[in-house]
């Protein structure tokens, strides 16, 4: 099979999954087994919307089934923007992309992978964290290739058919990692550059206790890009934040956790081991 990504079923659950929430009147979330995928635009038959991210490997019907009943039925979308092209924020994509044939965006430096280019680095298993880590070899790493109409975000850092939105780069996670933010509100959606779970943790995964981490461990190679990332998203002073994993964090307690993610990024976010760091971390 081409496509090893999408084709894995991936047995893992949280007590969230399938039960999505409006979190502003043009944002909702959807949380499928252990990730989150995000809807832009005003509910209604036929209103104009976007899909961010495209799930775990085969939760495509769910996506659509969601959405159709926020936007109705026979509304594709105007565009699938990926924050990044690990195997959990594109799993459904090729259902999604047959049933609705939308253009897809990535950064340009996360093009390589989503075109079976390139492969991301092979999970760690070995990385300080959870049982969640420790099962992450099970994860696909391989590249896919995604047949249909996928292009580049526009450089000026609009997002297309988001008014009002912008890309920012933050790698670290993955080398074309992007989060998306909206000035007017101060709206985040941060894919994995932080997330407010700790991703390593069978149990926390599973309660989906709220707890800010940096991006998940065991799939993070560059960790001093990653703090940047998140240095530079705290510099915004986001109000709400929907992240790749875990529930949505706001206001105060939102600002407080993302300080503390800064200042604390050594203990809180690096693992004290793993191949990722092993030698690098003083
Ligand atoms: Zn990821
Ligand atoms: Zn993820």
């Amino acid at each position: 099979m081409k496509n090893k990504a999408e084709n894995r079923f991936i047995p893992m659950t949280s007590i969230d999954s399938g039960i999505g929430q409006q979190v502003i009147s043009d944002l909702y979330y959807f949380p499928f087994q252990i990730v989150n995928v995000v809807f832009y635009g005003q509910p209604g038959e036929g209103n104009d919307w976007v899909l961010i991210d495209a799930g775990m490997p085969r939760s495509g019907d769910n996506i659509i089934k969601e959405a159709e009943e926020r936007f109705g039925k026979n509304n594709p979308p105007k565009a699938l923007i990926l924050t990044h092209g690990h195997f959990d924020h594109i799993g459904g994509i090729t259902e999604l992309i047959e049933k609705w044939k939308m253009p897809v965006y990535a950064h340009e430096l996360e093009l390589p992978f989503l075109q079976g280019e390139q492969d991301y680095p092979e999970p760690d298993p070995t990385v300080e964290g959870g049982l969640l880590a420790k099962i992450s070899p099970y994860y696909p790493n391989e590249a896919i290739v995604v047949e249909g109409d996928l292009r580049a975000l526009p450089m000026d850092g609009s997002v297309p058919f988001m008014e009002g939105w912008k890309w920012i780069h933050t790698p670290g996670h993955t080398q074309g990692h992007v989060s998306l933010y909206r000035e007017s509100d101060g709206a985040l959606i941060a894919g994995d550059a932080f997330v407010t779970v700790k991703q390593e943790s069978l149990y926390k995964v599973f309660t989906q206790e709220q707890e800010i981490s940096g991006p998940p461990r065991y799939l993070t190679p560059d960790w001093e890009a990653a703090r940047t990332s998140v240095e530079k998203l705290a510099s915004l002073h986001p109000t709400i934040a929907i992240t790749g994993h875990g529930r949505p964090m706001e206001g105060e307690t939102l600002r407080e956790n993302l300080q503390m993610l800064v200042e604390k990024f050594d203990e809180i976010a690096i693992p004290d081991y793993g191949k990722f760091v092993d030698g690098k971390k003083d």
